[in-house]
């Protein structure tokens, strides 16, 4: 269908070992969707495959754009159908600073024969800015160095806003995420919302949702999705912990 990311029975292996086991979720356009769960069940293997990373045998199943099935495509051809994979872990890129590492983020989407139009490109990355309220002296900082947890954060959601794109995915692994970075994402998460936009937000931690409030919450364990609900999920979630799960699982 088009209008959403949904992924349909994937199967993922690293190596020989099964991660995602017949994963399957629906992200309708307009919608924000937290995945949540404990560590090693396969959140972070979920977006890379998303993003295309090439360490991750899709054995079977389909992720589809609006319809299309991206799976075996480049990363770059998937990043220009829509679909923006935030950093975990931020690289320092030094002597580059963010606006040509944004403009060059841009120029590598581009179709053949497009141009690009520089004074446009600095009125929107300035247009963005005052909306996220960035400071413009920020621009000319090389690339998440010597960044704080927040500033890296703020360079992220820049690069997001100015790619512009119909399907976001944001792992956050929250740790070492202090609750000024967290608000950062959140903020720029809230701004960004709109009918025409989907976001995943992949969290261990309940803290994120209580600034991102999601349309839906979707439990995982153990390669696949065995609890969706709304956001209270979330908040049960944080009370018992996730052994909950695995008890009612047992007794399923
Ligand atoms: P989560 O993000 O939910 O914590 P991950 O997707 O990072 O989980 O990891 C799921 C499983 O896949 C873990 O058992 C992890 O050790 C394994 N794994 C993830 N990435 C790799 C990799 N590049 N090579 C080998 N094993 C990996
Ligand atoms: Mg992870």
């Amino acid at each position: 269908m088009a209008n959403q990311l949904e992924i349909r029975n994937l199967n993922v292996t690293i190596g020989d070992k099964p991660i995602l086991k017949d994963f399957s979720l629906s992200i309708p356009k307009g919608e924000v969707h937290a995945l949540m769960g404990p560590n090693g069940t396969g959140k972070s293997t979920l977006a890379k495959v998303i993003a295309g990373h090439e360490d991750y045998t899709v054995q079977s199943g389909e992720v589809l754009v609006d319809g299309v099935n991206i799976i075996g495509m480049e990363p770059d051809e998937i990043a220009r159908s829509g679909v923006f994979l935030a950093f975990q872990y931020p690289l320092e890129i030094p002597g580059v600073s963010i606006a040509n590492f944004v403009r060059a983020a841009l120029q590598a989407r581009m179709e053949e024969g497009e141009t690009f139009n520089a004074p446009a490109y600095y009125r929107s990355l300035y247009e963005k800015m005052d909306l996220l309220q960035i400071d413009r002296k920020f621009t000319a900082r090389s690339v998440n160095e010597g960044f704080s947890g927040g500033e890296k954060k703020r360079c992220e959601i820049l690069q997001m806003a100015m790619l512009d794109p119909k399907y976001c995915i944001m792992d956050e692994t929250d740790s070492g995420l202090d609750i000024d970075a967290l608000k950062i994402v959140a903020n720029g998460v809230n701004l960004m919302r709109s009918p025409d936009r989907a976001f995943l937000v992949i969290t261990h931690y309940q803290r994120l949702l209580d600034y991102i409030i999601p349309d839906k919450v979707h439990v995982m364990w153990d390669g696949r999705i065995v609890q969706s609900g709304n956001k209270d999920l979330a908040l049960e979630l944080e009370s018992k912990g996730y052994n909950w799960v695995k008890e009612e699982l047992a007794t399923a």
